[in-house]
């Protein structure tokens, strides 16, 4: 509600922080997906001020803010030289990783016009993003399965979904969900033999992975400096610890980079040409990101990654050592994906939970990738690893009567029966306590129900069914 009268800024400070409460931490490493914690509280300020110095400048016109195109060469020239690039290498700086990777798709797509049907070879681990891009600019997506025991990419399926309609051949490092390195070289050199170009999504693992392998740990080269990747993306709002908005793609070759350019001059108005796909932005996140790289530094986040790398060895250590549960494949940088045969992982999800440790369900896809807790861990987690895997042995013991996972049949039958298309948002929010979930928002962390059932479901109807609890949720039919 706008209220009549203006509102001092300390009342609406003490608004946010009693809204914020119930939000998982952003601090301190027990939130172990969605937030990134340096731990380091001067450089959170050196960010945080520099993002609000820069607030207000508009990333909309080089020319009129000549400070943004000077801070965006110092970060991407950062990344590239620490990517297998150098200081001429052609980059952009977007607002995260999915901006990332719609910029690489768009480029691929339109480097290459003659291609009628357009579609990206990827692997079925691929980032969700590279969906969004195919969907947002009718770019078909080839999802080709991956060995079912390391989870990587299949040079072999990757070669043979190549053909005249594919314009990009896309790979991790790591995959989010599995936290493996598929293999680069590889797939790079059979897309280079094809005449293809090849993206490395290195969102999470981009500023990750180099301080991995200075700490010690077996990192197969992924980067620039591979022959035939052609593009690569790394998020600084990940393992960057930079704020969020921040990410970085970079381009082996200039006219692929004025590929994702966009330009408009068919309109009355000021001419467009944007680098992006937000028009009009502000600096903050390019001042914040900036801030951090040169607050952290070479040394930062060299100690950073060495905690990070020390709590994630000791992490897959302690699981393995508990009954019933397996970390899926041999995860190559801090992402964990922690597997079961016997115990509901869901359950032990809200268990873990109600101990103040948030780990995310990841669903199952197909016969092959398990349903699985995914655990991020950063530089902050050394210290809270203890806990953390007492939490997970003491929520695994809360939940070993239950066993595996079983939806309720019934339900399932009931779900598959819904007609969604004729249901309205308050006729669907009114059926969710009958799965279990609370309306009221009280019981905000008891998600097994729900996770249960979905994970019975497939995919596509996975995707009305949240399509229409988002809807909900902003409605006023939930949270009350
Ligand atoms: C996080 C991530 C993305 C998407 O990034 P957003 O910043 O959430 O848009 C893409 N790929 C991988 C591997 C990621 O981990």
């Amino acid at each position: 509600m706008l209220p009549a009268v203006g509102r001092p800024a300390d009342e609406l400070l003490a608004e946010l922080g009693k809204l914020t409460a119930a939000d998982l931490p952003t601090r301190g490493g027990r939130t172990a997906a969605y937030v990134y914690d340096s731990g380091r509280p001067e450089v959170r300020a050196a960010a945080e001020q520099a993002y609000v110095a820069m607030m207000e400048v508009n990333g909309l016109d080089p020319t009129a803010f000549p400070s943004i195109v000077a801070l965006e060469r110092s970060v991407v020239g950062a990344v590239a030289a620490r990517l297998g690039g150098d200081a001429a290498t052609p980059g952009i700086f977007t607002s995260g990783g999915t901006e990332s990777i719609i910029l690489a798709v768009k480029a691929a797509r339109d480097a290459r016009p003659e291609v009628r049907d357009p579609k990206i070879v990827v692997p079925v681990t691929a980032h969700a993003a590279f969906h969004k891009a195919g969907r947002y600019l009718g770019v078909r997506v080839d999802a080709v399965p991956v060995d079912p025991t390391t989870f990587r990419a299949d040079p072999a399926a990757t070669a043979a979904a190549c053909d005249d309609s594919t314009v990009l051949v896309v790979v991790s490092a790591p995959s989010y969900a599995h936290g493996v390195v598929d293999p680069v070289a590889e797939i790079a050199a059979l897309a280079a033999e094809r005449g293809l170009p090849c993206h490395v999504d290195a969102c999470v693992g981009g500023w990750l992975l180099p301080w991995l392998a200075e700490a010690g740990a077996d990192i197969a080269p992924f980067d620039l400096s591979v022959p035939g990747v052609t593009s690569l993306s790394c998020d600084l709002h990940k393992f960057g610890y930079a704020p969020k908005g921040a990410s970085v793609l970079l381009f082996r070759d200039e006219a692929m980079r004025r590929a994702a350019y966009y330009a408009c001059a068919g309109w009355p108005g000021y001419t467009v040409v944007n680098s992006t796909i937000q028009s009009s932005k502000g600096a903050g996140p390019l001042a914040g990101a900036w801030a951090t790289l040169q607050a952290l530094g070479a040394d930062g986040y060299r100690e950073l990654g060495r905690a990070t790398l020390a709590a994630t060895r000791r992490l897959i250590d302690g699981v393995d050592a508990i009954d019933g549960l397996t970390v899926l494949g041999s995860p190559d940088a801090s992402l964990v994906a922690i597997g079961s045969d016997t115990l509901d992982l869901f359950a032990l999800a809200d268990a873990a939970r109600e101990r103040g440790f948030y780990l995310q369900p990841q669903l199952s896809l197909g016969a092959d990738l398990p349903a699985n807790l995914h655990l991020t861990l950063t530089g902050v987690s050394e210290q809270g690893v203890d806990a953390l895997l007492a939490v997970i042995a003491e929520a695994a013991e809360a939940v070993r009567p239950l066993g595996p996972p079983v939806p309720s049949p019934d339900l399932v039958g009931l779900v598959a029966e819904i007609d969604f298309t004729d249901l309205d948002d308050a006729s669907f929010a009114a059926l969710l306590p009958a799965v279990g979930f609370d309306p009221s928002g009280a019981d905000a962390g008891k998600m097994a129900a729900v996770n249960r059932l979905l994970d019975a479901l497939p995919p596509a109807t996975r995707e009305v069914i949240v399509t229409r609890f988002l809807s909900a949720l902003y409605s006023p039919h939930l949270g009350g």
